[in-house]
C-alpha cells in the first residue's frame, strides 16, 4: 500500500465523494484525513436482474413488489436480517395517516395481509380525515415474517445482510452496485438501480449529486434534525397505569405525561433528555412503548458523519436508561418493569437525497399542488424534531409527488424512493414517513421494471404509460384523481389546523 497525495479534510473528502447541494459547511475543515490508495483487484458478478433495490424499507418493499409483479427479474439487497427498514431496524412499527382514498396499490395490500395475519395492534384509519394525526400500528415480527412471505409469492430475488457499498458507473449511467457481505465483495449488475436506502447511499458513494439541507429558516438554518429512538419496555401492568393515567389527567392527558416528574428529576440533575414529558403508549399486554427521545445535532453536525452518529447513538442511550429508571421510580404499574429492547439503529431523519429533475417544495404540499408528472399523493405534513428539543407536526393538504423527484438531475438508469426522494427540507421532513415512501416506492419498482423492458432510461420513461401502470394496479397517482368530497374533509381539517398566507 502506499500513501496517495496531501492531507485532507473530512469535509473535502464527503465533497469529493459527492458533490452535495448545497455544499457542506466547512466547519471542521481543520480536521484532516491521510489516504491510503486502494489496489485494484477483479471482482466476480454475483447475479445480473433488471431492476436492483437497494435497501428494504418502506420504499424498497413497494418498490420490489412493484417490479416484480410488473415482470422485471428483481433483487432486493438489505443490509440487516429483516424487511421493514426503520419500520423493524428502529421500531417505528407505525403507518400514519393511512386513508384508502389517498393511497392504494402494495400500501392496501401490506395492509390488508397484515390484519388477515392478525399483526395489526391499533387501526385508526377510520379518523385520518378529521384528526391531525393518526396511526395504524403494527407487530414488527408478524410484518417481517409477512414480507419475507410476500417477496417470495412476488418472484424478488432478496439478499440480506448484504450492503450495496457502491455502483458501476459509466459515462453518467449505473450499470450495477457493488455489493458486500459475508461471502464476500461482489457486483451486481442490472438496467435500473432503486436507492431506496433512507439515506441515498447508492447515489451518494457513486458519485451522484445529493442533497443535504438542514433547517431553510431561522436562527437554526443549515441544522438538521436530531437522532430519535424508541424503547420497548416489559413487566408492565398497563391496567394499573391506565388507572394512574385517569387519575391525574392534568399531568397525563396529552401526548407527552410525567410532565411534572420529569420537570423535578430534571431540576435535581437526576434525567438526562431534551423534552418536557414522556411518550407512553400500551399496546401489547405487559408491553410499554416510550418515544420521544431525541438526541440534537449542532450547527456543523450531521447524521451522515459516523462520529456524530456515534455519539447520538450513545446520547439515546443514555436518555433511554434515564427515562426507565424515572418510569421504574415513579410511575404505578412500571414496578416490575426491565428494559426489553430498543432499536439496531437509531432514527436517521435527514441525511441524504438524490438531487432530482424536480425539488418538491414546502409551498408545493402547503398548497396541494397537482403536476402533471405526478405518481403519488401524499397527505403527510411535516414532522419536524430538533434539531434541540422541540418537536413540530403541521398539517398540510393533500398532495402530489412528480416523477421528477425520483429521476436523479444528473445520474441515468438511477431512481429514488421513499426517504431518498428530491425534496427540501420541510417536503422532505413529510414525504419520508412510511405511507409516502411505499407509495413512491411503488412508483419508482413500476418505473423501473417499465423501462428495463422498454430498453429506455427511466428519464426517457413516457410518464402516461408509468401512470397507467400504476392506477391498474390500484395506485392513487394525482389528487386530480380524488373524490371532491374526500378533498373537501382534508380542506375543513387544513383550515381548523392552518392558515395557508403564512406559507
Ligand atoms: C422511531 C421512529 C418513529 C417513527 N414514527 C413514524 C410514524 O409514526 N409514522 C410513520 O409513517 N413514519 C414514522 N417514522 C419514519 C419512517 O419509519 C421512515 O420515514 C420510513 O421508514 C422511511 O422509509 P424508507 O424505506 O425510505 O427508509 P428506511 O426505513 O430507512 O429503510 C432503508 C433500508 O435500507 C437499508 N440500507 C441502507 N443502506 C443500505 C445499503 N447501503 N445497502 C443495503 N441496504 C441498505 C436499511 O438497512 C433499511 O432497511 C418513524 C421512524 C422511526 C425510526
Amino acid at each position: 500500500m502506499r500513501r496517495a497525495g496531501r492531507r485532507k479534510s473530512k469535509v473535502e473528502f464527503c465533497k469529493e465523494q459527492a458533490r452535495l447541494f448545497p455544499t457542506v459547511d466547512d466547519e471542521r475543515i481543520e480536521d484532516t484525513m491521510k489516504t491510503i490508495m486502494e489496489p485494484q483487484k477483479e471482482v466476480p458478478v454475483f447475479e445480473e436482474a433488471d431492476v436492483i433495490i437497494v435497501g428494504g424499507g418502506p420504499a424498497g418493499i413497494g418498490a420490489a413488489l412493484a417490479s416484480a409483479r410488473n415482470g422485471a427479474k428483481t433483487i432486493l439487497i438489505e443490509k440487516f436480517g429483516a424487511l421493514g427498514g426503520m419500520q423493524t431496524h428502529a421500531m417505528s412499527s407505525t403507518f400514519s395517516l393511512i386513508d384508502p382514498a389517498i393511497q392504494g396499490g402494495v400500501i392496501t395490500d401490506v395492509i390488508n395481509r397484515l390484519r388477515a395475519d392478525g399483526g395489526i395492534l391499533r387501526d385508526a384509519s377510520p379518523r385520518t380525515r378529521q384528526a391531525a394525526f393518526s396511526s395504524t400500528s403494527f407487530d414488527c415480527e408478524v410484518y417481517k415474517a409477512m414480507l419475507d412471505d410476500m417477496m417470495a409469492e412476488a418472484g424478488v430475488k432478496l439478499l440480506y445482510h448484504t450492503s450495496g457499498v457502491g455502483a458501476i458507473k459509466e459515462n453518467n449511467a449505473l450499470k450495477g452496485i457493488f455489493i458486500e457481505c459475508i461471502q464476500g465483495r461482489f457486483v451486481i449488475l442490472g438496467k435500473v438501480i432503486v436507492d431506496s436506502t433512507g439515506n441515498a447511499d447508492i447515489a451518494w458513494k457513486s458519485g451522484t449529486a445529493c442533497m443535504d439541507d438542514g433547517h431553510g429558516k431561522g436562527p437554526k438554518a443549515g441544522r438538521h434534525m436530531g437522532f430519535g429512538c424508541r424503547l420497548y419496555i416489559s413487566g408492565v401492568d398497563a391496567d394499573k397505569f391506565a388507572k394512574f393515567k385517569k387519575e391525574n389527567p392534568e399531568e397525563w392527558a396529552g401526548l407527552y405525561g410525567g410532565k411534572s416528574i420529569v420537570r423535578k428529576a430534571k431540576a435535581e440533575g437526576r434525567y438526562h433528555g431534551y423534552r418536557e414529558g414522556l411518550i407512553i403508549h400500551t399496546r401489547k399486554p405487559g408491553i410499554a412503548m416510550i418515544e420521544g427521545f431525541n438526541s440534537p445535532l449542532a450547527q456543523g453536525h450531521h447524521g451522515w458523519m459516523i462520529e456524530d452518529v456515534t455519539a447520538g447513538e450513545i446520547d439515546l442511550r443514555k436518555q433511554v436508561w434515564s427515562a426507565f429508571r424515572l418510569i421504574k421510580e415513579n410511575v404505578p404499574g412500571f414496578e416490575h418493569a426491565s428494559v426489553e429492547k430498543t432499536g439496531t439503529i437509531p432514527i436517521f431523519r435527514d441525511t441524504h437525497r438524490i438531487l432530482g429533475e424536480y425539488i418538491l417544495s414546502e409551498e408545493d404540499i402547503y398548497k396541494g399542488r397537482a403536476f402533471d408528472d405526478s405518481i403519488a399523493v401524499s397527505n403527510m405534513g411535516p414532522d419536524i424534531y430538533g434539531p434541540d428539543e422541540e418537536h413540530v407536526y403541521e398539517v398540510v393538504r393533500p398532495h402530489d409527488i412528480p416523477y421528477g423527484c425520483l429521476v436523479s438531475r444528473e445520474t441515468d438508469n438511477l431512481l429514488a424512493a421513499g426517504s431518498t426522494i428530491s425534496a427540501d427540507f420541510y417536503a422532505f421532513a413529510a414525504d419520508r414517513y412510511c405511507a409516502p415512501s411505499m407509495c413512491t416506492g411503488q412508483a419508482a419498482g413500476t418505473a423501473a421494471a417499465l423501462a428495463a423492458k422498454l430498453n429506455v432510461t427511466p428519464r426517457q420513461l413516457d410518464v402516461k404509460l408509468l401512470q397507467d401502470a400504476l392506477r391498474t394496479q390500484g395506485a392513487r397517482v394525482s389528487v386530480k384523481d380524488i373524490p371532491k368530497d374526500v378533498l373537501e374533509e382534508y380542506e375543513t381539517r387544513f383550515e381548523k389546523n392552518r392558515n395557508i398566507d403564512d406559507v
